[in-house]
């Protein structure tokens, strides 16, 4: 059967998204189902009821990641997988990676009732811990099964009231085997929320993700001196913030100098951040992103060498430290080409685009041919109880993702 001619049913799909709202919501509409809860558990517990209704092989693994296998005509042959997460942030919507299991989900539905085989078997996930919210960082699931974090890390991760994830995954008995864990997986592709303005300010419905930005963190500390705001006349000073204020200024200008270039400056000390005392000790912080690993670090040495002049010319000290370093990554050009393709044979509107967030889907793309299909987020919201992803949206969603499934799964 010709794979353009199936459809998701969207009151089914829609259906199953209202009983997931239905499990954790808090009072604004939103949902608090952080992971490895009772919340969470309750939403496993029916999430695994659909797979076995759907004569799917279930596993868990060691990290409490949940599989559903369906197979194909070449059962030992590599999988092709789709999916994302159950869990939520503390104030959480309904949509952020749920709709990508629950899009998953309904793809097997459509597949098994007009009884359609595939070459290869098909797998959905739900991972573990994506949001980070309750045990950082995020998407330890995911990176637990390909190589990113070790199981001892990952065990040991606790959360505010210090209870480990080991201990978290025991109590809502979700604790598998590390046998279960996802192998020999061809593709994988997951259906995400935008999380930004960019679909829905430009009236696409389909975003086509070529990968996710890199990202760099660095601490900037400037040293002065500390001194009396009355008597330490104003050319003997030796004032830490007024140069810390230039080096903000000039990030931001240097950024708009580069095409694509992110930088946030999101955090600030100032010491003793007294009224009547010079500031003696400046520390800030600088997010940088782009989807060019190349351009990001080029800016980057651009910006500590600005920063090194201002502190010079401004009598202070200055030292720059790179906390954290994450690669940018592209997805696969085979699974763009089929989102594109799923796209364009249904008619509906898409654009190509990089991620900003991290996603499952980030590690997966070190074991699997990777992709992800983004849809439009209302005003851009996310991570907030106001996040909206319109029905119609879901419904081409779920189409495309069905598209590319279908197709993948069958190429040899
Ligand atoms: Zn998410």
């Amino acid at each position: 059967m010709n794979s353009i001619l199936l459809e998701v049913n969207r009151k089914r799909l829609l259906e199953s998204l209202s009983i997931s709202s239905s499990i954790g919501s808090s009072k604004n509409g939103g949902l608090n189902r952080l992971a490895l809860t009772e919340e969470d558990k309750a939403m496993r517990d029916i999430f695994i009821k659909w797979l076995r209704e759907e004569k799917l092989e279930v596993r868990v693994d060691d990290f409490g990641n949940i599989y559903g296998k369906r197979k194909g005509t070449i059962n030992n042959g590599p999988v092709v997988a789709m999916g994302s997460h159950l869990d939520t942030q503390p104030c959480g919507g309904r949509y952020d990676g749920i709709l990508g299991v629950l899009s998953a989900l309904e793809v097997i539905r459509v597949l098994n009732e007009n009884n359609i085989e595939t070459l290869y078997p098909i797998e959905i996930i739900n991972f573990t811990n994506e949001e980070g919210a309750r045990f950082a960082p995020p998407m330890l699931g995911s990176g637990g099964i390909t190589g990113e974090f070790t199981k001892e890390f990952i065990y040991n991760s606790k959360d505010s009231s210090n209870i480990i994830y080991k201990d978290a995954l025991e109590t809502i008995n979700y604790m598998g085997d590390e046998k279960n864990r996802l192998k020999n997986v061809k593709y994988f592709i997951e259906l995400h929320v935008e999380q930004g303005p960019i679909l829905a300010s430009q009236n696409k419905s389909i975003g086509i993700v070529e990968g996710i930005q890199g990202m760099s963190w660095l601490s900037v500390k400037v040293t002065g001196e500390t001194n009396h705001a009355g008597p330490t006349p104003m050319d003997n000073r030796r004032d830490a913030l007024v140069p810390a204020s230039k080096m903000i200024s000039i990030v931001n200008e240097i950024t708009k100098e580069i095409d694509g270039l992110k930088t946030t400056v999101g955090k600030i000390n100032v010491q003793p951040n007294v009224s009547n005392v010079i500031p003696g000790e400046v520390e800030f912080t600088i997010d940088i992103r782009h989807q060019d690993n190349e351009i990001r670090l080029e800016a980057i040495e651009r910006l500590k060498e600005k920063l090194s002049t201002i502190a010079l010319m401004n009598n202070v000290d200055v030292t720059i430290a790179t906390d954290w370093n994450s690669d940018a990554i592209e997805f696969s050009p085979t699974v763009i080409e089929a989102i594109n393709e799923g796209a364009d044979k249904r008619g509906y509107t898409s654009l190509k685009l990089f991620s900003g967030p991290g996603h499952d889907a980030k590690y997966m793309n070190k074991i699997a041919d990777t992709g992800m299909i983004f849809l439009p987020s209302v005003n851009g919201i996310s991570h907030n109880e106001q996040e909206l992803t319109l029905d119609d949206d879901i419904e081409k969603g779920a189409n495309v993702l069905l598209y590319v499934i279908h197709k993948l799964a069958n190429m040899k």
